[in-house]
């Protein structure tokens, strides 16, 4: 039996918000401190951990003992020093007769906020794709999980008067992080369950989000009914909820405006919004689309579509997948290139309740795009994943590398190969390829010699203001690795980070025009470089036979 200790605290009783007991700082200047692996005491969840999360509910009054705090396993202090990868679970209980079960994913978000004010501790993710780290000079200090228990319940009764009752539990305890777990996510998606059947022409108004503002400057989630937080903690239904709730906080209403652009998702009034809430940094959005002007990925998405010209397709990566992409990236170094809030073409943050979405890359083709998602991404969409398209979609168990990825592709007939063919894209057999299933024909027998040519991105814009690099979710990132670049033009560029940290290159498409304006070379292809807080060298490019090249 894992050991159970009880604490009260009689502050949170008396709607007390005082930290004088608490042996470290508690301000909202600790949010985005970094605590890095070697200044670390114990670390919970991340990637590596399959049982973790955090969940709120509103429950009734009887089941609530005001400021009772619940330890079940091992306090911080118990843990060796340097104890990474470690399950956890955090329960906030509340009640009070204004309180709505359907504003639970609002308050449980704001465990992000309470949490990194506690000077020491680090906290990103949510629900149950949390990753928190707490600090040796915290720990040294005498933080417990009793003190994260007042701080956090506190808060929640200073914020919301409408909560009359709160009591928190943690869990550390690894068997029982894993049954509380299980009961957490059922939850998870019951909620998630509420908003299908809303379509974004059915209301007037959508959702803004600023709470990741902290570590993304220019980050600005727009939630509509078929576009969910990129945390995943929030649906359209919670966010209004939110914003009635708390009519100052950081989430608003969005009256949408006129549609400018019923495929990719852009509204007038929508752009405007972000325009004033990213201080003048996003001027538009398109919500549907990676390419064009796509929504900003801030540091707390779930997920990361990304391109790879090779295929001119998409892969989808979770958080929860370690391993590498057939781009020979990570999760990790992805998330390094696009996070802190940018608009990055070819590449956007996203919940994992968008791949249910009917308007899912509406802009670029939907599914019929997707050409590779990790094993553990493609079992949680499954049943959202068009049928005749599912077994098409291989994941890294079939696959690893971009020439692996194309041959199985051809083999299984991807309708994606049938975009290769409409725009005149050679094709020739793999060498390894295998004669292709009898029920699965390909499109075109042949090995892709991509033309490169990729027609949204040609219209991609470079940032012109890059925020600086946000921190989470990366301290262990690799030092950068190359970016994919589109073919037969092979730009190398000598990347130089100007930031102490390495960092990864981020894929850019550039245009002529903008080509022109930075000084490089104009090309007929789009080059894949970055603009982002690095000096670009091309330092050799590949022209094949039959390509122009204009020189101004
Ligand atoms: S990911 Fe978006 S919705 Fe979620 S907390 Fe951050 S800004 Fe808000």
């Amino acid at each position: 039996m894992p050991q159970v200790r009880v604490f009260k605290d009689e502050l949170t009783v008396q709607r007390q918000t005082k930290f004088d007991d608490i042996p470290v700082d508690v301000s909202m200047s600790y949010e985005g401190e970094r605590i890095r692996k070697q200044d670390m005491y114990v670390e919970f969840g991340g990637v590596k951990v399959q049982h973790k999360f955090e969940l709120f509910r509103v429950v009734p009054e009887e089941n609530v003992e005001d400021g009772k705090i619940v330890l079940i396993g091992p306090d911080l202090n118990e843990f060796p020093e340097g104890a990474a990868h470690q399950p956890l679970g955090i329960i906030v209980e509340a009640a009070g007769k204004e309180l709505k079960p359907e504003a639970e994913g609002v308050f449980e978000r704001k465990l992000h906020y309470y949490m990194n004010w506690i000077q020491g501790i680090m906290h990103t993710g949510s629900r149950d794709d949390i990753w928190i780290r707490v600090s040796k000079k915290a720990v040294k200090a005498g933080l417990r999980f009793e003190h994260i228990g007042k701080v956090i319940m506190r808060l929640y009764k200073a914020d919301f008067p409408i909560i009359e009752k709160i009591q928190v539990t943690f869990i550390t305890d690894p068997q029982e992080v894993e049954k509380a777990h299980a009961e957490a996510v059922k939850i998870y998606r019951a909620r998630d369950e509420r908003v299908m059947g809303i379509r974004e022409e059915d209301v007037d108004v959508f959702y803004g989000c600023v709470l990741c503002q902290s570590f993304a400057p220019t980050h600005v989630c727009v939630i509509t009914p078929e576009r969910p937080a990129n945390c995943g903690a929030i649906t359209w239904i919670d966010a209004k909820v939110a914003a009635m709730l708390d009519p100052k906080g950081p989430i608003f209403p969005i009256p949408k405006g006129n549609c400018i652009d019923p495929i990719g998702g852009e509204y007038e009034g929508v752009n405007e919004v972000v325009k004033v809430k990213s201080q003048g940094t996003v001027t538009s959005v398109k919500l549907h689309s990676v390419f064009e002007n796509p929504h900003t990925s801030c540091g707390c998405f779930e997920a990361i579509v990304f391109y790879i010209p090779e295929v001119d397709g998409f892969g989808i990566v979770s958080r929860k997948y370690t391993g590498n992409t057939p781009i020979g990236l990570n999760f990790i170094q992805i998330a390094n290139m696009i996070s802190g809030g940018k608009q990055v073409s070819g590449f956007v943050g996203i919940g994992l309740l968008y791949l249910r979405s009917r308007k899912f890359l509406q802009k670029e083709g939907g599914w019929n795009r997707v050409v590779w998602m990790d094993s553990y991404t493609k079992e949680r969409a499954r049943e959202w994943i068009p049928k005749e398209i599912l077994d098409k979609i291989p994941t890294e168990k079939e696959v690893q590398t971009v020439d692996q990825l194309k041959e199985f592709l051809v083999k299984v007939g991807h309708p994606i190969t049938k975009l290769w063919a409409e725009a005149g894209i050679e094709v020739a057999a793999p060498a390894q390829a295998q004669a292709p299933a009898a029920e699965a024909k390909p499109a075109v027998e042949a090995k892709v010699e991509m033309k490169a040519e990729v027609k949204p991105a040609a219209e991609a814009k470079p940032e012109t203001a890059p925020p600086p690099p946000p921190p989470p979710p990366k301290p262990e990132a690799k030092p950068e690795v190359a970016p994919p670049a589109p073919k037969p033009v092979e730009a190398k560029p000598e990347a130089k980070p100007e930031a102490t940290a390495p960092m990864a290159v981020p894929f850019m498409t550039v245009s002529p025009e903008e080509a022109a304006k930075y000084g490089l070379p104009v090309l007929p292809f789009p080059i894949s470089i970055t603009l982002q807080n690095v000096r670009v060298k091309i330092s050799k490019v590949i022209i094949k036979k039959g390509d122009t090249v204009e020189r101004r």
